[in-house]
């Protein structure tokens, strides 16, 4: 492995850092990043919340998410207690102008340098964002150095959105706002660029020559658990396909900058989202099914409806996304992109998969066996990695037979470890400055842009999404999408 240079020191404030993601994610992350020495001497975090702890508390109060959320084998009591060394917590309610002194106080007394970096993490709800800028403008805690990050999700629709982004974009420059989808920050995201840009041997197929279609899923086995007050909000369409699916269709479609800095990659991500066909009533009508659970088996387990886990009925949030789409440019005109997304599906899966056209001339027609077509599949999660598959001739004498198989690539094995959690590398890229793998706010508000069209359609029309038992592929309507064009969706295509 190569060795990690620890970062300039830090001071990490987390806005919300008693709440569920910043213990579940973003201190576990830290802690990854301290065990390889990359947080540098002096680097301090704290956690900000309206909580009455103390240092000493909100050290417990980590030390026992860290015991939950750090696998065994990974676990290192030096590292455990360098990391709850930098923690502190202050008291303060955002909404409180008394309160914001003690921040003040807290990271100017003790600082490592002047010149520290300062990071501002905003784990909390968006309707706050707004106001922790301007305090922490008008508490002088605001120079060069200074960075904010911005969790999901970055409004409800585009002028919600505008609104936030005009609202931290009036304390903080653009190339101080980082907005985070941490599907970006996932190694086999990564990769797909890497896959696509410093090989020779796909990029010329990628278009609409030779692939058929392009396939994305990101599938979850849970079903809204305790998030169901905001998830009844959100649903779908704005939780997963506005970000991340979008996100990742980006990525597969964008054409190759000349070089990759943190303007470049974003620049052709924007293009993309730029060139998806515009989403008319007709199109939403054709193009786009929503489901919701009701109960089922998952695993072999009995799971409520959507409604019930609600506890009211008659709710019309979707719980799952099926939708077809083009990027209407050069390269990729008349390839449909099919994106789907749900909770409480039969797997718990995020894949693209690239579906290859069939070979111009059937060479082998007398021969035995099957043929499929190719297909690229990029495995996000679980189990990063990738296959190809293709045909070969099974060996044997008697002719010749054919039979489906793969070249597969999976990370783990092949690196020797597991990858790291995505919120490492971005946590450790907003200490960097480094841009690239955030969303830029002309990103966010084109994605905006594109989803309003399917939500207004579906409060114009009698919108009850489809049910679709817990524990399957989702609606029949999601497969119809597709069986209408002559395809399906690759399920387990492993
Ligand atoms: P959460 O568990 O409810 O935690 C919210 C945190 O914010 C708590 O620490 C809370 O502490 C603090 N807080 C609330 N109001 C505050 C105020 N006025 N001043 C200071 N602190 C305040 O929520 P979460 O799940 O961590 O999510 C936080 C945000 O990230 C949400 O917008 C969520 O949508 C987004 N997000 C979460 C996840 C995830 O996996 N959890 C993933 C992606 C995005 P006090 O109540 O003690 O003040």
């Amino acid at each position: 492995m190569s060795p990690v240079p620890p970062l300039d020191p830090c001071d990490f404030t987390v806005f919300g850092g008693t709440g569920d993601l910043a213990l579940r994610k973003l201190l576990p992350a830290l802690y990854h990043r301290d065990r390889d020495g990359q947080l540098a001497d002096g680097t301090r975090i704290i956690g900000v919340s309206r909580a009455e702890v103390d240092d000493d508390g909100y050290r417990d109060e980590v030390r026992a998410a860290l015991t939950t959320f750090i696998e065994a084998g990974d676990w290192d009591e030096a590292v455990v207690d360098r990391l709850l060394g930098r923690l502190h917590h202050v008291t303060l309610d955002a909404l409180d102008p008394a309160d914001w002194p003690r921040l003040h106080d807290r990271l100017k007394d003790g600082a490592a340098s002047d010149a520290v970096v300062r990071v501002f993490y905003l784990a909390v709800a968006p309707a706050l964002f707004g106001e922790i800028c301007q305090h922490l403008e008008e508490t002088g805690l605001v120079d060069e150095r200074a960075r904010v990050v911005l969790e999901k999700p970055i409004g409800s629709d585009l002028a919600s959105a505008r609104a936030i982004n005009d609202a931290v974009g009036r304390v903080f420059d653009e190339q101080q706002i980082f907005r985070i989808d941490h599907y970006l920050g996932k190694e086999s995201v990564q990769n797909l660029l890497v896959t696509r840009f410093a090989n020779i041997f796909l990029e010329p197929l990628m278009n609409s020559h030779w692939v058929d279609h392009v396939q994305i899923t990101v599938a979850e086995s849970l079903g809204v658990g305790e998030r169901g007050g905001y998830y009844d909000h959100a649903g779908a369409l704005r939780d997963m396909v506005q970000n991340h699916l979008l996100q990742l269709l980006c990525l597969v479609a964008m054409e190759p900058p000349a070089y990759v800095d943190r303007e470049t990659v974003r620049d052709e991500k924007l293009k993309v989202l730029q060139a998806l066909r515009p989403m008319t009533p007709a199109c939403v009508d054709r193009d786009t099914v929503a489901g919701q659970y009701d109960a089922g088996l998952v695993d072999g387990a009995a799971v409520p409806s959507y409604a019930e886990d609600l506890g009211h009925p008659g709710s019309t949030t979707e719980t799952f996304v099926a939708l077809k789409t083009e990027v209407q440019n050069w390269r990729w005109a008349g390839v449909p992109f099919y994106l789907r997304t749900g909770k409480r599906m039969d797997r718990r899966v995020s894949e693209i998969i690239v579906v290859f056209k069939d070979p111009p001339h059937a060479m082998f027609p007398h021969s035995e066996g099957s043929t499929e077509a190719n297909r690229l599949h990029i495995r996000v999660q679980p189990d990063e990695g990738m296959q190809l598959h293709f045909t070969a001739k099974e060996p044997g004498p008697g002719g010749i037979r054919l039979r489906p198989v793969s070249l597969d690539l999976n990370y783990a094995d092949t690196f020797g470890r597991p990858s790291p959690d995505a919120y490492e590398r971005l946590l450790m890229d907003v200490v960097r400055g480094n841009p690239t793998l955030f969303m830029r706010r002309d990103e966010v508000e084109a994605a905006w842009a594109w989803v309003e069209p399917i939500l207004a359609r579906w409060t114009q029309t009698p919108h009850r999404p489809r049910r679709y038992p817990a524990g399957t592929a989702g609606p029949t309507a999601a497969a119809t999408l597709l069986e209408r064009d002559g395809r399906s969706w690759q399920e387990n295509d492993t």
